[in-house]
C-alpha cells in the first residue's frame, strides 16, 4: 500500500538490509543514541503509543509534568491522565484525525497522578512504517497552564474594563489606543472613529490653555489628576465630566500610557442646582425666600463696607389683603400674591433682588441705589401695581424705603425700612415712606 507518494519498494529494501557490516551497525546505535538522548532530554512531554493508544514510551519530561513513573505508565492509555473535564467531542475529533492519518493539534485539561489540573497543548502525530502503515502516534506536549490563567485574567480584566465606567487609553504621545462601551455611550464615538487619534477631539472650548496646561502638569508630575471639565460629544452637545488621568509607566518610570476615566455629570449637576433653587425660592411665588435676601444683605452690606457703592432696601406689604382674602376667598388671594409678584419681578434690573419677606409682605435688594433713586423707583412700582388688576381686583400697596449706612446691620436696615412702611400705612396706605 502506497501512501503521499511513499514508494514501499525502495523504503522495503531499506529496513531489509541483511547484510550490514557491523561498523554500519554501530553507526546506527550511535544515531539511535542521539536521537534517543535528544527526546529523553528534550523540554516538550513526549510519549509514543500504538495505534491503540496504548503507551509504549514516555520521556523524563512526560513523569516530571504527570508524576507517574515508567512502570505505571507504559501499556496503558493517556485516560490516565485525563481530568473528565475535557468535553468528548475533541477526544472524538482528536481518533478521527488520527486515524484518518493527519496530525491533531489542541489544548486538553489534564490531571497530574497528585490530582493537580494543568492545561497543555498537544501536538499528536501518526507515524507510519515502510509500507505506509500507520503503527503509532506520537504526542509532543506543552504545560500552557500559565498561558491559561494569563488568557483568564486577561478575560477577566477586559470585562472589568468593558463593564467599568467610561475610559480611554492612550500611548505615550496620547494617541487613542482603547476605549470601552461606556466611553462610546457618552461621547458617541465608536472605537474605530477615534483610534490613533488624540483626545484634544473632545475639546468643548469652556477651558483656557492655562486650564490645560495645569492639568497635564499634575498629570506629568504627580501622575495624576481629577476634576470637572466640560467636553463635547460626537453631536456637537457640550458636556461637564468628573474625569481622572493616571499616567502608567513602565520599569524605568517612562510613561507608556494614560488611562482617563470619567463619568457624565450633567445630571449630577442639574439636580444640585434644582436643590440650591428649592432652597432659596418661596414656593407660592418662585420669588427668592427670606434665607436667600437675607445672605444677598449681608453680601451687599460687605461690599457697600469696601467700596463707595450704596445700596436701598424697600419693604412693601399689599393693602387691605385681608378684605381680599376674606370677600374672593383664600385661593384667590394666592393667585394675586403669585401674579403681583411677577409683576414686580418685571421692574426689576438683573442686579436687584425681590424675595417674599411672609405673608405678603415683599422685600426688594435695589443695588448701588441710594434712598433718592431706590424713591423714584418704589413710586413707579406703587403706581404701576395701582393701574393693573390683578386676578381682575384692583389692589394698592404701602412701601417704605431705607438706605444703606455706614456701620450698618442688616437688622437696623430693616428695622428702619418696616417703621417707614408704617409711616405709609399710617399716613393712609398706597405711599411710599422713606426713613429719615
Ligand atoms: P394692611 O393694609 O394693614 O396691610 O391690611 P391687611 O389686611 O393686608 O393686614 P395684614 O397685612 O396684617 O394682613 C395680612 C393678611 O394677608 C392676613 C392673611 O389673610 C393674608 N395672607 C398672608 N399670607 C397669605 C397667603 O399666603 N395667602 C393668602 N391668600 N393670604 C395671605
Ligand atoms: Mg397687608
Ligand atoms: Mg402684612
Amino acid at each position: 500500500m502506497t501512501t503521499d507518494g511513499l514508494d514501499s519498494t525502495s523504503a522495503h529494501s531499506a529496513t531489509a538490509a541483511p547484510d550490514w557490516t557491523s561498523a554500519d551497525l554501530d553507526t546506527l546505535r550511535a544515531k539511535f543514541y542521539q536521537l534517543y538522548i535528544a527526546v529523553e532530554q528534550s523540554p516538550a512531554a513526549t510519549a509514543i503509543t500504538d495505534t491503540d493508544g496504548r503507551i509504549e514510551y514516555v520521556n523524563q519530561r512526560f513523569l516530571d509534568v504527570t508524576g507517574y513513573s515508567r512502570e505505571e505508565l507504559i501499556g496503558r492509555t493517556p485516560a490516565m491522565i485525563q481530568s473528565g473535564m475535557t468535553p468528548e467531542g475533541i477526544y472524538h475529533d482528536m481518533w478521527q484525525t488520527l486515524r484518518s492519518g493527519r496530525v491533531w493539534q489542541g489544548e486538553l485539561l489534564n490531571r497530574k497522578k497528585n490530582g493537580e489540573l494543568y492545561w497543555e497543548a498537544e501536538t499528536l502525530t501518526p507515524v507510519r512504517d515502510d509500507s505506509g502503515e500507520i503503527v503509532n502516534f506520537v504526542a509532543v506536549k506543552e504545560d500552557i497552564t500559565e498561558r491559561k490563567r494569563q488568557e483568564e485574567e486577561l478575560k477577566l480584566l477586559a470585562s472589568v474594563f468593558q463593564t467599568g465606567q467610561a475610559t480611554l487609553i492612550t500611548d505615550a504621545d496620547m494617541r487613542i489606543e482603547r476605549v470601552n462601551q461606556a466611553f462610546t455611550d457618552i461621547t458617541g464615538y465608536s472605537e474605530e472613529e477615534v483610534i490613533g487619534l488624540t483626545p484634544k477631539l473632545f475639546k468643548s472650548g469652556r477651558h483656557d490653555k492655562a486650564f490645560y496646561a495645569r492639568l497635564w502638569q499634575a498629570v506629568l508630575e504627580t501622575g495624576h489628576w481629577q476634576g470637572e471639565i466640560w467636553n463635547r460629544n460626537k453631536y456637537g452637545e457640550i458636556y461637564p465630566l468628573w474625569q481622572s488621568i493616571t499616567a502608567v509607566y513602565d520599569t524605568n518610570g517612562k510613561v507608556r500610557h494614560f488611562i482617563a476615566v470619567f463619568h457624565n455629570i450633567a445630571e449630577r449637576k442639574r439636580m444640585e442646582s434644582e436643590l440650591e433653587h428649592q432652597a432659596t425660592r418661596d414656593h407660592l411665588t418662585g420669588t427668592h425666600n427670606r434665607r436667600a435676601f437675607d445672605a444677598a444683605m449681608r453680601k451687599a452690606i460687605r461690599q457697600a463696607e469696601r467700596s463707595d457703592n450704596t445700596f436701598s432696601l424697600l419693604l412693601f406689604d399689599i393693602d387691605h389683603f385681608k378684605a381680599v382674602n376674606d370677600q374672593h376667598g383664600h385661593d384667590t388671594g394666592d393667585i394675586i400674591l403669585k401674579r403681583l409678584a411677577a409683576l414686580v419681578g418685571h421692574t426689576l434690573r438683573s442686579t436687584d433682588l425681590l424675595a417674599r419677606w411672609g405673608g405678603e409682605e415683599f422685600a426688594i435688594l435695589l443695588q448701588d441705589t441710594s434712598a433718592q433713586g431706590g424713591t423714584v423707583f418704589a413710586e413707579r412700582l406703587r403706581q404701576q401695581v395701582a393701574e393693573t388688576r390683578l386676578n381682575g381686583l384692583a389692589l394698592t400697596i404701602s412701601m417704605g424705603i431705607a438706605e444703606y449706612r455706614r456701620s450698618d446691620t442688616p437688622e437696623a436696615i430693616l428695622a428702619r425700612a418696616d417703621s417707614a412702611l408704617y409711616r405709609a400705612k399710617r399716613a393712609g396706605r398706597n405711599r411710599v415712606g422713606i426713613a429719615d
